[in-house]
C-alpha cells in the first residue's frame, strides 16, 4: 500500500507543496510545530533514512539545504532541521522526511530542563563505545 506522502506525491491527497523536482517534494506539515513547518520527502518510498542509498541521501540533504536557506533569506530566522528515523525515535509516517522549521518565536522546542547529565566515567565508557574511523 502505498505511504500517505506517496499519495501526496500522486494528488490523491491534497497538500501545499511549494517545491518539487523530479526526485523530491516539499509540502506544508499539516500539524505545524510552528508556521511554515515543512516537510521535505524523496519520492521513492523508503522506510527510514536507513534504507537509503548514502548518495540518495545526500541528495536529500541538498534539498533540505536549499529549501532551508530560501526560508532563512525570505524570512529572516533561524531554522530548526529535523529528521525521525524509526518509532523509538519519534517517526510516525514510514515514509522518509525531513521536518524543516523555520523559527520565528523563541518558544521553548527541546526542554533542557528534562536533558541528562553523565559521571566521568560513563562519559569515558561512552566515548569508548562509540568512537571509530
Ligand atoms: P514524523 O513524526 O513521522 O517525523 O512526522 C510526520 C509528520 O507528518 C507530522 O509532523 C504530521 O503533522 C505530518 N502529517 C501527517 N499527516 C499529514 C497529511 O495528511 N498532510 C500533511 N501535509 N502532513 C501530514
Amino acid at each position: 500500500m502505498s505511504s500517505l506522502f506517496t499519495k501526496i506525491i500522486q494528488r490523491e491527497i491534497p497538500a501545499s507543496i511549494i517545491y518539487e523536482d523530479e526526485n523530491h517534494i516539499a509540502f506544508l506539515d499539516i500539524n505545524p510545530m510552528e508556521k511554515w513547518h515543512t516537510l521535505v520527502v524523496p519520492k521513492k518510498e523508503y522506510e527510514t533514512i536507513f534504507d537509503m542509498p548514502e548518495w540518495e541521501f545526500l541528495e536529500l540533504q541538498k534539498i533540505v539545504y536549499k529549501i532551508s536557506k530560501h526560508y532563512e533569506n525570505i524570512l529572516d530566522c533561524g531554522i530548526n532541521i529535523l529528521q525521525n528515523n524509526k518509532t523509538v525515535a519519534g517517526q510516525e509516517v514510514m515514509h522518509v522526511h525531513f521536518h524543516v522549521i523555520p523559527r520565528l518565536e523563541k518558544k521553548a522546542f527541546l526542554n533542557h530542563d528534562i536533558w541528562d547529565t553523565y559521571s566521568d566515567r560513563e562519559m569515558q565508557a561512552y566515548k569508548e563505545k562509540l568512537t571509530f574511523g
